[in-house]
């Protein structure tokens, strides 16, 4: 039954109700049974959305979108190595999060909202942003106050209300948490409505295989909005008999903030607090995950596991590109980093994917340092 369940107390909730946690606190997972009818999919316009039946949105719901998704799934020489990289770069606000915001910001228009606030280090708020402009949603933004320029500049100009609070990334997800007590949060963390839009990456992954899944999915880990897509939607295509096997799921870090990391190397059970230090890798930079959990579990059920990499690793991964001439954000840079180092030891016929999460227009005063 299409519905979703807290993951501490089992407790449901319909998809009618306008929520974003469990009344105990917990986190919500929605639980749903997608169709793939393979030949009205390969009919229709290639975005996201020739996946309709396998999105839970009431179908007869108009949905928000800038005919969005099916990026390139491109090879590209990493280390000496043919990998298969999706551009998720060209996204119309320049990043994969358009994938979540679609459908979150289309199940907000179909609960009738008028506002919703999000909290971001940039591209998440950028994303929910600009599909809450094109909804025409009143939409608030909490964002760190040293978040870079490009990325106000865009939040602020589709036209949502950018609150810029002092301190650090925690003291941001402080002020949102009151706002979110009286609102409807988008958060691509809590919100489980983000993740039924990532997964469409797996789905445009295997159709683009010829309806295989690769060996080897190669991923950035902060919060893991992209990963617990991915996990999500490749679970759904072996459910339903479209794939054999999952992929392992490689889940890449920057050593400077690598909380999952540590968790998963130790064995422990709960996070372990970390002192993070500066790294170009921003948008993965995340000391707390609140999906931490359920990322170690997906990551260790697909049998990969968790790598980090090294602010001059990460540096060399988006020179690397740049002179290939794909122009990636430096937090993009860090899974490519991963991708070197994991190619060393790889099987030579072994199918590896990854991706280009961010453009680089987005971090211009961070890549002139790069550049000089
Ligand atoms: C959001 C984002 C990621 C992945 O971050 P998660 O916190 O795991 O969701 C990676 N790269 C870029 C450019 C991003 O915006
Ligand atoms: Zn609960």
């Amino acid at each position: 039954m299409t519905q979703l369940t807290c993951q501490s107390c089992q407790s449901t909730y319909p998809l009618t109700a306008p929520v974003w946690k469990c009344d105990c606190g917990g986190l919500l997972d929605l639980y749903f049974t997608p169709v793939f009818d393979r030949v009205k999919i390969e009919s229709r316009p290639p975005t996201m959305w020739r996946y309709r039946e396998a999105i839970p949105l009431d179908s007869a719901a108009p949905i928000v979108s800038f005919d969005e998704g099916f990026t390139p799934l491109t090879a590209v020489d990493i280390g000496g190595r043919s990998v298969w990289v999706k551009q998720d770069h060209l996204f119309p606000t320049g990043s994969y999060k358009d994938r979540g915001a679609a459908v979150l910001i289309s199940q907000a228009q179909v609960l009738g909202l008028t506002t919703v606030v999000e909290d971001s280090s940039g591209n998440a708020g950028c994303a929910i942003a600009a599909y809450c402009a094109k909804a025409e949603i009143d939409c608030h933004i909490y964002v760190p106050a040293n978040t870079s320029p490009g990325k106000l500049a865009q939040i602020q100009l589709y036209g949502a209300r950018l609150n810029k609070i002092p301190g650090s990334r925690e003291d941001t997800a402080n002020a949102v948490w009151q706002a979110a007590q009286t609102n409807y949060y988008a958060s691509h963390s809590w919100n489980p409505f983000f993740f039924q839009g990532t997964k469409t990456f797996a789905f445009e992954v295997c159709e683009q295989l010829g309806w295989t899944a690769p060996d080897t999915i190669i991923l950035p880990v902060g919060n893991g909005t992209l990963l617990l897509g991915v996990a999500l939607g490749f679970t759904e295509l072996l459910v339903a008999g479209i794939i054999a096997k999952m992929p392992k799921i490689i889940a890449v870090q920057a050593e400077h903030c690598a909380p999952l990391y540590y968790a998963a190397q130790e064995r422990l059970s709960t996070l372990p607090t970390i002192e993070p230090k500066e790294t170009l890798a921003e948008g993965i930079a995340i000391t707390t995950p609140v999906r931490g959990r359920q990322i170690i579990e997906a990551v260790q059920a697909s049998g990969g596991h968790f790598t980090t990499v090294s602010e001059a690793e990460i540096k060399q991964a988006l020179i690397a590109m740049s002179q290939q001439g794909y122009y990636i954000e430096p937090t993009s840079a860090a899974t490519i980093a991963g991708i070197y180092n994991y190619v060393v030891s790889s099987a030579p016929d072994e199918t590896i994917v990854s991706v280009f999460t961010g453009h680089g227009l987005k971090a211009t005063e961070k890549l002139l340092k790069v550049a000089g």
